[in-house]
């Protein structure tokens, strides 16, 4: 792998993890995916703040030019997301994670860049990372930082999943009295109102 040092803002959202496995949809059917190559995760990285553009543009250079490796990190950075996705699942039951997927976690962190500087952006503050060659976890650091943050908070109880069970996405519930049952109302919720009000007229 290149030892190239790349240079990267981050203006991580809070549920960054949250949001990197969701790039599955409808995780309880028949599974949805985003991210079908290398350019598809850089891309998601680009536009969720995961990775400065600069720093996604320059790796879609890198991989181009290394195919291979770049298969092998984009196969490794997704088992990273499924890894993350059955730890959160977990929480959405109460359950404590699998020992194995701790395990993996915790490499990961240990491999991915420490958090060193922060500084004043456009859009506020960031992280100033130096990657220290490429790897998945050098890439998805501050997926990995949000998923620990995450686990390490309170807010690891209010980790759901959409009530819809063919859906299965994943957030925080911020709501006042932790009522929310839905990704969306848009989505599943009105869905959801719709089945029943259909099921109740057939009913009649
Ligand atoms: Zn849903």
């Amino acid at each position: 792998m290149s030892r190239a040092v790349l240079n990267a803002t981050l203006l991580p959202r809070f549920d960054l993890a949250l949001d990197f496995v969701n790039t599955v949809a409808y995780r309880g059917s028949t599974q949805a995916e985003s991210l079908n190559s290398i350019s598809d995760l850089l891309g998601w990285c680009a536009a969720s703040g995961a990775l400065a553009k600069e720093t996604a543009d320059e790796l879609k250079q890198w991989s181009m030019r290394h195919p291979e490796s770049a298969a092998a990190l984009f196969s490794e950075a997704i088992e990273l997301r499924e890894m993350l996705a059955r730890i959160f699942l977990r929480f959405t039951s109460d359950t404590v994670p699998a020992e194995s997927d701790m395990r993996a976690l915790n490499l990961a962190l240990a491999e991915a860049p420490p958090r060193q500087r922060v500084s004043a952006e456009s859009a506020g503050y960031g992280w100033r990372i130096a990657v220290p060659g490429i790897s998945a976890a050098a890439i998805l650091a501050a997926v990995l930082w949000s998923a620990a943050d995450l686990l390490v908070s309170a807010n690891r109880k209010r980790v759901r999943h959409c009530a819809n069970d063919r859906c299965l996405w994943l957030f925080v519930d911020d709501s006042k009295n932790g009522s929310r049952r839905w990704c969306s109302m848009q989505a599943c919720g009105n869905r959801a109102k719709a089945s029943r009000h259909y099921h109740r007229r057939k009913a009649v």
